[in-house]
């Protein structure tokens, strides 16, 4: 068969959906917001003690343990948690669920990159919302689409601002369908969020991962908060086994014994992106606030940028002509030594 001919086996609106392009390979990763000092040692240990362990069965159906862990964490119900391979899986699970085909989903523009990805994947449009001008979330603008899922972010990504609570609630209140929430930034922000009480709020879904602050983004571990029936409704979109053995026992390690550790590195990374801010600054760059572990920088030489760093073995993410922003370069915060070699590179 020839490729023209194989193409047209697909649905004819895959044609204009991306494929996410890899990762870079490169020595110093900055672009990807992950936790530049590894794994927690916690979630270390377990995976060492349990590399074949039980890899013969499947592992437990919807994650139950790391559910239990979670639920005690935070300080609602079992039934209140969904998990995810990865919280990219429980969002892409809960567009299938909560919109139909050729319905509509708000989204604040611009923000990660993969939710109108996903939705176009499961036929849900998106329609995009430009930030307010303090690149705050438009919260009237998103619930003036009348969309059937409104999707906030906060810490948004790739601009690390975030969104006044009240003005959350008042979406969640008004809304039509379903509001979902990610919080993938929120413990650098240092804000409680709404994980706990959104069973209570009835259409709210909250996300999080263990991608960023806990360091443990290539197990794909994520997992998020809601009243019971939207968990129940999440989990029969999502499918069995989409956490594996390994990922869990890690997972619940690190969300039992690795607190302090994550603490530590958070408080870190927030020291060093605001020692980044100033020294990029004092290079003539103003990046914009940040609530998280990462700057946005805009410049029109942001791909100029990148391809020189690049050459100096660092990957940062240029982005082009983001909706009232322009071109810009996003950029991880991690341990002092790597940000100073960032800025002796944009020195020269
Ligand atoms: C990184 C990120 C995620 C998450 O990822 P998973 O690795 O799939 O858990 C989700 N939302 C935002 C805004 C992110 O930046």
């Amino acid at each position: 068969m020839s490729r023209l001919e194989a193409d047209h086996l697909a649905r004819p609106d895959f044609a204009a959906i991306p494929r996410y392009s890899p990762g870079p390979d490169v020595e110093i990763n900055l672009s990807e917001n992950t936790n530049l000092w590894g794994t927690p040692p916690a979630a270390a240990a377990a995976l060492r003690e349990g590399v074949t362990a039980g890899v013969a069965n499947y592992p437990n159906m919807y994650a139950d343990s790391l559910k239990r862990v979670v639920a005690e964490l935070v300080g609602v119900g079992t039934d209140c948690v969904v998990t995810g391979n990865g919280s990219d899986d429980v969002i892409d699970c809960a567009i299938r669920a909560f919109a139909s085909p050729g319905e509509k989903i708000a989204v604040p523009d611009p923000t990660f990159v993969m939710v109108p990805v996903f939705s176009r994947i499961n036929s849900v449009i998106p329609v995009l919302v430009p930030l307010k001008s303090n690149h705050e979330m438009d919260c009237d603008a998103m619930l003036a689409t009348g969309a059937r899922i409104i999707y906030l972010c906060s810490p948004n990504n790739p601009v690390p601002v975030s969104t006044p609570v009240e003005a959350m609630r008042k979406v969640i209140a008004n809304a039509p369908g379903l509001v979902l929430l990610d919080e993938a930034y929120a413990e650098f922000a240092g804000e409680t969020g709404l994980l706990r009480e959104a069973p209570a709020l009835q259409r709210l879904l909250v996300c999080r991962t263990l991608s960023k602050a806990y360091g443990l983004a290539g197990l794909r571990v994520g997992y998020a908060t809601a009243a019971p029936n939207i968990i129940e409704t999440i989990e029969k979109s999502r499918g069995p086994f989409k956490v594996n053995a390994q990922a869990e026992r890690a997972a619940v390690a690190a969300l039992t014994l690795d607190h302090e550790w994550v603490t530590a590195r958070v408080a870190e990374a927030v020291a060093n992106r605001i020692r980044l801010d100033a020294g990029l600054r004092s290079l003539g760059f103003v990046p914009l606030p940040s609530r998280a572990n990462f700057l946005l920088v805009p410049t029109p030489k942001a791909f100029e940028i990148a391809a020189h760093l690049r050459r100096h073995g660092i990957a940062v993410r240029p982005f082009r002509a983001l909706t009232g922003i322009g071109d810009a370069f996003r950029i991880t915060a991690g341990p002092w030594p790597l940000m100073e070699r960032v800025l002796a590179v944009l020195r020269s």
